[in-house]
Order: C-alpha cells, then structure tokens, then sequence
C-alpha cells in the first residue's frame, strides 16, 4: 500500500474514531485494534449487511460457537500439524519476519507460501535479503514453521490444553450432527458464523489488514454433490472480473471479464457452488461500497491451495497499488466432516433416500468360528474380517473349493463351504453419505478497511478543501447530522426535536450546533455521514429544512414532514438523492453561517 495513503487512513482513523492501535498507554501490543464509535457502527452496518444477503436472503442458519476450543479440535482439523507461516528471526535486533513475504517483496515470486524451508533458506542466500527493520544480513538464519494458533489452558492447574479458534469454521464443523438434525437431515443447509478468530501472525502489519484478533464472517454449505447444485439463474448474468491462473503466470496478462454463465461454461470456475458464490459476492461487495473498479477475484495457484481443496478463488481489494485478499471461497470437499467423524467416532453422515429403493445383489459371508478358531487360533478374527472384504470386492474368489486370503503376516487358504459365502437380494432405501462443504470466509476488518479506503476523497467546495468518505448510505456509521443554524430562538429546540423523531424512526444521527455550518457539514464528510438538515429560520415560517447530500453537496428544501420517510429510503437503498431531488426547490448556496 501507498505509504502516503496508509498514513492518512490511519490518522483519520484515530482522530475520528474508526481505529486505532490498541492498549498504547501500555505501550501496546502489535496486531490488536481497537474500534472507535464510528468504526464500530460501520462494522455493525457491515456484518448486518452479511448477515441479511449470506444468512437470510439465502434461507441459511446463523449459530454462535464458544472461541476456545479443546485440542482434540485441531488434531482432527490438521490446525495443530500444519496451520504454520515460516519465521525467520534477525539474529541482530531479535525482529521476527515471515520468510515468504520477505522472498514476494524482494523478488518476482508471488507464492512463495507454497515453497520448502530449503527452498526458502536458499533463496533468501541468493539474494542477499536483509532484515527490513534493521538491515541485518539474514543469509545464515534458520527459517522455521511457526504455528499460528494462540495456546491455552482450560480449567486451572496444569488443566486441559485448548486453543483460541484461528477461524470460525470448526464450532460449525463440531457441532455437525446435531446441526444436521436442526436441518432434519435434509441437504443442502447452511449454517453462518460471524465471530472473532484469533492468529499469532508472525508480523502483523497495515492496520487491520493483518491483525492478531480479527472478525470472520463465514458460511459452511453442507451439500449431496451427487444432487445438489446452486441455481446459477439467479447469478447468470452478473459480471465476475476474474484473474485465473493461466492469467497470473503470463507475464502481462490482465483480468478477465466474464459473467457466471460464461465462467461456468468456458470451465474458467471449476465447481458451480463456487461460482453461484461469487455471483453473489459480487452484488454484495457492490452493494456495501466497494470501488469494483479496485475489486477482482484471484484463482488460488496450485501450491497455495489447502490439498483437499478443489476449487479456490480469494477476492481481493485493491489498497494503494497492492491486491489484498479480503475473502476466500473454497470447496472443500468431504475434508473436514471426515476428519472429525474419524477423529470423534461420531457418525457425520445424512441419510439421503433414493427416488425409488434399490434392489441389488449383496455378497456375504457367515464364517464358521468353530473351524476357523481351533485351526488359526489368535489370527481367526482378522481371517474372517478379510472373509468379509473380500466377499464384497470379488464374488469369483469364492467360486473354487478353496478361498485365497492375505493377513498382515501371510495367505491363508480356506475351505470354501467354511466361509458361509451367499448372495442375497437387498432393498435398499438410500444411503448414508458424508456431505461435502463448500466454504465463503470473509474478513469483517480487511472489508471495512477496504470501505474506508475506497470511500476516501478529498476536493475543495465553496473555496476550501475538504475530505469526505462516499459511504453508501446503509453502511454510513450515522445517516444524518442534524443542526440547527444557531442556538438561539427556538432552532435548537426544533433542531433537538427534529433529531429526537429521526432517532426515534430507527435512524443514526448527530446533533450538532457547534462551529459554523460549513464546518459542521465538513466534519460529517470526513466521517462519511450521508445527509444533513439545517433548521433555519424560514423552517419556523413554512416547516420546511435544507437536506444536503455529502458527495455532491447539493441542497434541497423539504418539508420537514417527508424526512423521516425520505432518509430511510435512502438508507435503506429504496430510493437515492438523486432521484427524489428535482421534485424539490434546489438551493444554490448554503445557509449563511451564524457568524456571517
Ligand atoms: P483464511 O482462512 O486465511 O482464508 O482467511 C479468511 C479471511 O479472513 C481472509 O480472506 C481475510 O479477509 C481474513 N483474515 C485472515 N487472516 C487475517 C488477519 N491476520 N487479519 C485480518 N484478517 C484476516
């Protein structure tokens, strides 16, 4: 990122309260941040917004998992093997570094995340890289895997070892079965989490693009691959700007443009559930204010790609000329289900009844234990276990006087008749399946950020500069600043009054009477407040206000009698400014300023 533009988020940031390093007093600790009034209200908005299109528009369930977790959860998950970033340290001032980013800012390669710490060691020999905080050669450092995950102990004394979540997804995957029966059995559900995740990133940087504690937004889709597909109608036509593969390793190669249909077609997007997501993603990310301008979706390279992942796009943000990944979307197969089902001894499965039961030819065996004992003593149970396999694997096995099986220690030959071998006829009504997973995880904070960054303008009205944030009007952390021209002659009091009503509507305003109105107006452009009315005194004459609109600076005079009306709808996306304007009188200047 620019550094001149990351300075200047970060400073209106903390001046004007979206956020700001956390515990400073104490000197603080990297990768906490603390949101201020106005960036709380704007992640509220956000993940309100998430909520309504990922969990209710799409019929889905939200649940709230507790943040600590026992160990057995990341066994079974693979977090406690293989949930690393490779560390290197400056043996000369202690700074700890992540060794891929150090080979992707200094060299073309672009996932070295992929690569092997001999790899890594290697290349950070070859070219020479030094510590960036104090320029220390790092050419003889070891490099090593460093688990990110936060450790804790459950319970006192030397208790239980649990762990902080690194995501949200596994309080959804734990509790699949009983959430399997809240759907009663039925697929495809869906089940959202938005919630803190916690990792021990190794040099957390930018604000809160990379932070220690962050909030995820993510939705598990548990679905029959065999029969459940999205319906790519509602998507089809919505333009995806994508960045596959093929794009990524041509030198050059810019972006593609394509619809959902086309992507699906051409095979661009491999699984459709991926890319009915995106389609969705993308009406969202437009929706809540992202510049789409500055916004693309990045096919994962094969080496970044998590093994069992089949399909995996990143969307990403542009934050002054860098590309930052602000959501993954992955199918992830029956990974996860399986994991815990093995890891647990817990059944992960959903009956799914055939259209019309099923009869089919089911080869068994009966051994009989009263030869296959006195003759094989301790190794008879695992002869008629191989029985069993091998029945149903390979009918003609059975078809001489004598039956071929292999233990771990050797072949044995067993008389036919004493194997009990039979076909029989079944009717089978369905069958027990693993579902698989298909994954959108977002990041609550890198979303805001972009928000905030994307919304960023700076000109100059009626001969002053003035910084604005163009916040869409529902993600806007106050819809409306009301002041009154000045305290004086019952235009607070009305002022006041008008305020109360709007709040009392369910609106998010800021009554403000201090300063001149020009000033008032610039210090809601800077914290992205959409609208704001002044109460003048032609509004005691005729019970009319200004309504100014923050980007354009337009003014219009609206009796006070339509507001409440007139800003929810802008609020809610129902109507806008621009459409409601000319049924009013334009104004050409604003209301003089008390002091002029
Ligand atoms: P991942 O599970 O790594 O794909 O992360 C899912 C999403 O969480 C990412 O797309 C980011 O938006 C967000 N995220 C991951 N790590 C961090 C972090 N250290 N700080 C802030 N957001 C993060």
């Amino acid at each position: 990122m620019s550094n001149s533009e990351s300075r200047k988020l970060a400073e209106l940031a903390k001046r004007r309260g979206f956020f700001l390093p956390s515990n400073e007093i104490y000197g603080g600790a990297a990768g906490f941040y603390t949101y201020g009034p106005e960036g709380a209200a704007l992640k509220r908005h956000l993940e309100d917004a998430w909520r309504d299109r990922f969990t209710v528009k799409e019929g889905n369930q939200e649940i709230e998992a507790p943040t600590i977790m026992p160990e057995a959860v990341f066994e079974a998950s693979g977090h406690l093997d293989t949930f690393d970033d490779m560390l290197v340290e400056c043996a000369e001032c202690g700074a700890s570094h992540r060794a891929d980013h150090l080979i992707e800012d200094n060299t073309k390669i672009e996932d070295a995340e992929a690569l092997e710490i001999t790899d890594v060691e290697e290349l950070i020999r070859e070219h020479e890289l030094v510590c960036p905080a104090c320029g220390a050669a790092l050419a003889d450092e070891p490099v090593s895997d460093f688990n990110l995950m936060f450790e804790t102990t459950i319970g006192p004394g030397s208790g239980q070892s649990g762990y902080m979540r690194p995501e949200t997804a596994q309080g959804i995957f734990v509790e699949f079965p009983q959430l399997a029966e809240y759907a009663r059995n039925q697929l495809p559900f869906g089940v959202t989490q938005i919630g803190p995740a916690y990792r021990n990133e190794i040099s957390p940087r930018r604000g809160v693009i990379r932070v220690r504690e962050f909030t995820q937004a993510e939705l598990e889709l548990f679905i029959n691959p065999e029969r459940n597909g999205p319906d790519l109608s509602q998507v089809a036509d919505v333009e995806l700007t994508l960045y596959p593969i093929e794009n990524q390793r041509e030198e050059g190669s810019e972006y593609v443009e394509k619809t959902v249909r086309e992507a699906v077609e051409d095979g661009t997007i491999a699984s459709d559930w991926v890319a009915y997501y995106l389609g969705i993603a993308q009406g969202w990310y437009e929706r809540v204010g992202v510049d789409m301008d500055r916004f693309r979706f990045r096919q994962h390279l094969p080496g970044e790609r998590a093994h069992y992942a089949s399909d995996c796009w990143d969307a990403e943000s542009e934050l002054g000329g860098d590309w930052v990944e602000i959501a993954g979307f992955a199918y992830r197969g029956d990974y996860d289900l399986s994991k815990h089902a093995e890891y647990s001894g817990q059944e992960f499965t959903v009956f799914e009844p055939y259209d019309e039961p099923i009869t089919a030819e089911r080869a068994t065996v009966d051994p009989d234990m009263s030869y296959l004992g006195p003759e094989f003593a301790s190794k008879a149970g695992e002869i008629a276990d191989a029985l069993e396999t091998l029945a149903e694997r390979d009918r003609a096995a059975f078809e001489g006087e004598t039956v071929a099986v292999e233990i771990e220690d050797g072949a044995y030959e067993i008389p036919t008749e004493k194997t009990g071998f039979s076909v029989e006829e079944v009717t089978e009504s369905g069958e027990h399946i693993t579902p698989h997973v298909i994954e959108p995880s977002f990041g609550v904070g890198r979303t805001l950020y972009t928000l905030v960054a994307h919304a960023y303008g700076e000109d100059e009205v009626e001969g002053e500069e003035r910084t604005y944030l163009s916040l869409a009007p529902e993600m806007a952390p106050t819809t409306v600043g009301v002041f009154p021209l000045m305290d004086r002659d019952g235009l607070g009091d009305r002022a006041r009054e008008i305020a109360g009503e709007l709040r009392e509507a369910g609106l998010e305003v800021a009554y403000d009477d201090s300063g001149n109105i020009g000033r008032r107006y610039r210090r809601q452009d800077e914290v992205g407040t959409p609208f704001c009315v002044t109460v003048d005194y032609e509004s005691q004459e005729n019970e009319t206000v200004t309504l100014r609109e923050r980007d354009s600076t337009a003014q219009i005079r609206v009796p006070t009698a339509d507001l409440t009306e007139l800003l929810t709808d802008f609020r809610n996306g129902v109507r806008s400014f621009d459409e409601v304007r000319g049924g009013y009188e334009e104004l050409s200047e604003s209301p003089a300023n008390p002091a002029e």
